[in-house]
Parts: structure tokens; C-alpha cells; sequence
């Protein structure tokens, strides 16, 4: 097995899902086992780097010291939605376009994956079933690995100076909490962090969030008749006020949500967790009115009834940042244009590190790593793609 790859298989290894539940620094200690041994792989290149109290490694690679320092980051941990104990990776040498068989009595067919199609002759690597592969981000971090390794064994092409950053709790939005971005020391970075090798994201969402505290009144339902409002009802109401089209299910690109994410209620008291996206901060702002609306609705329909409704805002969309640094952007066009890709600037819908960064200063567009299927047991990485991207990588830095 080539070294690069090798490295993310190593990687995926590594079991390191985060805790949302968990108040330490990172969430969970076992983050800690993969940010080790990227300070041995970076030390095996000659690179010295300094894993902090918070448990984020940060590396530099001098370059040619006229030009700007460029950072790379990319997340240790693994998303919460399926086990990454004990990844199994299988490696599909000229994969022929058929039905994956993962074990554990789960097949993937591009019947289901459409994109499975567009990797014959590839070589994909696939999970066994069990687990979730883990390329989300550890071929982020493989990437940066073999960049750094292709500018270390060439010294004769001349680069920008490197500036490495590994975050533990990207998964739980905890990512950017403790990032320094002097220590960083790049001007501008890049996330490696994405999908499919010719889509880049300068822009999320904005995000925010309201809480909804609905009180009935509870009564013995034998002698409820004209007395009871019972919470639930309340519950319910209050989501069907708001647009049903809005719901995530039926978005999609430049079109907003508001996501019910969870519902616990009784008789008594019901409560409800919404969080609100928009990529457009005004229409954001028209979101936000629409809860208040609710709340308006339903104290109407129950007039005995009282509602708590507090609403936060959570992270704002990158692009405002981006916008005023275009060389940033212009670096990536032009590293696509030598490779004769035309890349396509698509929008996340949700978060990255690099939104956290770029509000800190350190402007943060992000980039593919050639992997799909992210958070779930159909997760794969193309091999193809990911030695385009790491040539991506290497146009971007060379001077
Ligand atoms: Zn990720």
C-alpha cells in the first residue's frame, strides 16, 4: 500500500468520536491517541509541532518567507451517528461499477449511491458494515499529511510557508472554541474538509436557534372536560404554525430551514429545541419572526396557556469574511484551472471550522477530500480523488 493511503487507513484506525454530552477539553480523551500519532507522522517528516492543553496540534513548515503563510486544518474526530470502534477499512482494487458487498448484511449499489457510478476503475475504500468509515476527516488529514511529505522529499520546489492545525470536536461544533489563530500563524487557510473533489465552499449558513417552553394546564383527564390544555397539544400546534416547507426535508441549496431537533413533553410542560439556518442573513432575521408568530398563534388557540420562546444566534456565514480577501478564492480557481478542472462553488449546509476561523481572521474556504456518504456506514474514499486533491494542495502551495 502507497504511503499516503496507508496513512489513512492508520488513521481511520484510530477510534475518536466525540461527546456531545461531555464538558472536558477535548470531549473525549481518546482524540488524543490520533493527534499523537499525527505528531509522530509530522515528526517523521522532520516537522516538530506542539499538541496544547486543549488538544490541538499546530505544525509549520517554513517556506519562502516573501510569500504568505498558508494554513491547513482538518478534524481529528468522527461524527456521533454510527460507531467508529474498530473500523475495518476494505480496500475495492478497479472497483467495477457492481454492488459493493460491506459484510454485516449491508451492500451498497449505485442503484441507491448514484456516485458509485463515476469511480470505475477507481479504488474505493469502504467500511465493513459495522462502523462508519471515518474519511470525514481523516482523509483531510491524510491529505495534508502527503502534501506535507511531497514539499518535505522535494526540496527543490519552492512553497509557502505551511501552517498545520489538527482540531479535536469539529463534530460537535466545538472545533474553532479554542483555536489560536496566532499560533496558526497562516494569513489565510483552508479546511480540508468536503466531499466531492471539484466542489469548494466559501459560504455556510447563519445559524441560530430557539427554545420553546409551552406550559398547559394539567388536570385529572377524568375531570378535564373545559379545563385541561394539555402541553403536547400545545407542542404540536406550535410546529404546524410554523411554514411546513421550511423543514429540512424540503430544502435544499440556497434554501433555508427551521429543524425541529427534539421534542420532550408531558401534559404539564412540553419543550422544543429548533435550530434555524439560512445561508442570507436577512431572510435568517424573516425565520426568526416566523417562531414568533407561532407563539402568537397558538396563545390565541389556547388563551390559558404560556409560552417561553428564547431565541440565540449561533455562527454566522464565512462568506462576509471570504469576500474581502479574494486572493484566497482566486489561489484555489487557479490550482483547479492548471489540472484542467473547472471547480464548483457550492454552499454548505452547516457549519466548518473554517467559519469559526475566518471570524477570528483567518479567512477559510473549504475544500474536498474525495470521500461520500459522510457520518454513516456507506461512507467511502475514492483514491483517485484524492490523489487529484492532493495535487490540488501542492498547486495552491508552490510558490
Ligand atoms: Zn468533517
Amino acid at each position: 500500500m502507497e504511503k499516503d493511503i496507508q496513512r489513512f487507513i492508520d488513521y481511520v484506525k484510530i477510534d475518536t468520536q466525540s461527546d456531545d454530552s461531555s464538558s472536558s477539553v477535548p470531549s473525549t480523551a481518546k482524540q488524543l491517541n490520533l493527534s499523537r500519532k499525527l505528531q509522530e507522522d509530522l515528526k517523521e517528516l522532520g516537522i516538530s509541532s506542539e499538541l496544547d492543553e486543549f488538544g490541538i496540534v499546530y505544525a509549520k513548515l517554513p517556506g519562502e518567507e516573501n510569500l504568505d503563510p498558508i494554513g491547513l486544518n482538518a478534524h481529528v474526530d468522527t461524527a456521533l451517528e454510527c460507531s467508529d470502534f474498530d473500523v475495518k477499512p476494505q480496500v475495492i482494487e478497479n472497483y467495477d461499477g457492481g454492488v459493493i458487498e460491506l459484510g454485516h448484511g449491508y451492500r451498497m449499489s449505485p442503484k441507491e449511491f448514484a456516485t458509485l457510478g463515476e469511480h470505475v476503475g477507481d479504488t474505493l475504500i469502504t467500511t465493513s458494515g459495522d462502523t462508519l468509515l471515518g474519511a470525514d476527516d481523516k482523509a483531510g488529514l491524510a491529505l495534508i499529511m502527503a502534501t506535507l511529505d511531497y514539499f518535505v522529499s522535494h526540496p527543490e520546489i519552492k512553497h509557502h510557508p505551511i501552517c498545520v492545525c489538527f482540531t479535536p470536536d469539529e463534530e460537535i461544533g466545538r472545533g474553532p472554541d479554542h483555536f489560536n489563530p496566532k499560533k496558526f500563524g497562516a494569513q489565510y487557510a483552508y479546511t480540508i474538509d468536503g466531499g466531492v473533489y471539484d466542489e469548494v465552499a466559501c459560504e455556510t449558513f447563519n445559524a441560530a436557534h430557539a427554545d420553546v417552553i409551552l406550559h398547559g394546564v394539567s388536570i385529572h383527564p377524568g375531570e378535564a372536560k373545559g379545563k385541561m390544555v394539555n402541553a403536547s397539544d400545545l407542542a404540536f400546534a406550535f410546529d404546524h404554525a410554523l411554514p411546513e416547507k421550511k423543514r429540512p426535508q424540503f430544502t435544499s441549496g440556497y434554501e433555508g430551514f427551521n429543524h425541529l431537533v427534539s421534542l420532550v413533553s408531558g401534559v404539564d410542560e412540553a419543550k422544543m429545541h429548533y435550530i434555524i439556518r439560512n445561508h442570507d442573513r436577512n431572510l435568517l432575521e424573516e425565520q426568526k419572526k416566523e417562531f414568533i408568530a407561532a407563539k402568537d398563534a397558538v396563545l390565541k388557540q389556547y388563551p390559558t396557556a404560556t409560552i417561553e420562546l428564547t431565541i440565540g444566534d449561533d455562527y454566522r456565514n464565512m462568506k462576509e469574511v471570504i469576500d474581502q480577501h479574494p486572493e484566497c478564492v482566486e489561489k484555489v480557481a487557479k490550482a483547479y484551472k492548471e489540472m484542467g478542472i473547472e471547480p464548483k462553488w457550492r454552499p454548505i449546509r452547516g457549519g466548518t471550522d473554517g467559519a469559526g476561523f475566518s471570524f477570528m481572521g483567518v479567512p477559510t474556504p473549504n475544500l474536498p477530500t474525495g470521500s461520500y456518504n459522510h457520518h454513516g456506514r456507506f461512507e467511502y474514499l475514492s483514491v483517485k480523488e484524492f490523489h487529484i486533491l492532493k495535487q490540488l494542495l501542492i498547486n495552491i502551495l508552490k510558490a
